[in-house]
């Protein structure tokens, strides 16, 4: 029907515009194919309250009927809530909707330095704490090992397996960040902090760490997993009109966070501040830098006109109804 005929131009017209961007960086580029099976619309459906059912075009004067669940109906009908489109797959129906946010003035920052088996973070009213990570981080080096007990030399299989495995321990990943996110978005609101984060450049983090290589599975993993972590955490903030701002990480994990001078690595992943003296966890240590500038860049309490974000921004999230429900959040 005419109605799914928009959303379908314009998927088409994402994936030849991510095509030409690859084609220029690989001229080998293999030509592109829509690989899911899925209608996209953003007018012509309704939601009925009282039937408890999405109608979707179908047939003229015969609409396809999808029950929907007290749960959905009940988010979908909060205030300042807004249904933009409807997706349906062959396993799922995704109801994309938005909401009106108001910013809130936030009163300091929160700041969050993600490592590779902790996240660190620091706020202004002082508090520092470390939250452990190691069992995303475990996860990992499971499925790397069951993934390196397969070798065939067939790509296409390799290919398949990878994927497979792959995107498995994406779930576990992205399930264990929701809980952490989570968790740091409800504090920020109570507290009425904004949150600052580093600004992701992919090799500079991946060389601090030192610990894997960039190209190999693992470091795809780990990259990947920094920006999600990221993703999540801007985004259910954004979803509470609590801002987001992002700093240049540079120097952050060496300087030190009381007087700015090059510090000297101690035992036990501690830093030694040589002019000030002041030791610290290198973890902490990074988080007070990322803090500090973020209150450099967006001083809050003072002129929050300086902020370099846009107010009464619409947040436009993709949310999976099937995964609210599980959920609850
Ligand atoms: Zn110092």
């Amino acid at each position: 029907m005419s109605y799914y005929k928009l959303c379908a131009i314009s998927k088409a017209t994402g994936i030849l515009r991510n095509y030409r961007k690859t084609r220029k960086k690989n001229p080998k580029t293999k030509e592109p194919y829509a690989r899911r099976l899925q209608l996209t619309t953003c007018y012509g459906f309704k939601i009925k309250t009282i039937e408890k059912v999405l109608l979707l075009p179908f047939k003229p004067k015969q609409p396809l009927s999808i029950p929907l669940n007290a749960y959905v109906l009940g988010v979908l009908s909060e205030p300042n809530i807004q249904i933009r489109s409807v997706t349906l797959t062959n396993e799922r129906l995704s109801i994309s909707y938005s909401k009106e946010v108001e910013p809130i003035q936030p009163r300091g920052l929160i700041a969050i330095d993600r490592n590779l088996d902790n996240l660190a973070i620091a706020d202004s009213d002082g508090h520092i704490t470390k939250r452990n990570l190691a069992n995303a981080t475990e996860v990992k080096g499971r499925y790397s090992e069951i993934r390196s007990h397969m070798r065939r030399n067939d790509m296409r299989v390799r290919e398949r397996v990878t994927g497979k495995y792959g995107r498995k321990q994406r779930e576990k990943v992205k399930q264990i960040f929701h809980r952490a996110s989570k968790e740091i978005v409800l504090d920020a609101k109570r507290k009425k902090f904004g949150v600052v984060m580093e600004k992701l450049t992919g090799i500079r983090k991946l060389y601090r760490k030192g610990n894997w290589q960039g190209r190999s599975f693992r470091g795809r993993m780990n990259a990947w997993s920094f920006a999600e972590l990221q993703r999540q955490i801007e985004y259910k903030a954004r979803w509470e009109g609590i801002p987001v701002i992002y700093v240049n990480p540079s120097g952050t994990s060496v300087k030190c966070s009381i007087c700015g001078s090059r510090m000297k690595p101690e035992e036990n992943r501690t830093l030694k501040c040589p002019s000030c003296g002041f030791t610290v966890d290198r973890d902490l240590n990074a988080a007070r830098n990322i803090l500090a500038r973020g209150v450099r860049f967006a001083p809050f309490a003072s002129a929050s006109e300086a902020m370099v974000q846009e107010p009464q921004r619409r947040v436009i999230l993709k949310v999976d109804a099937d995964e609210l429900a599980k959920s609850g959040s």
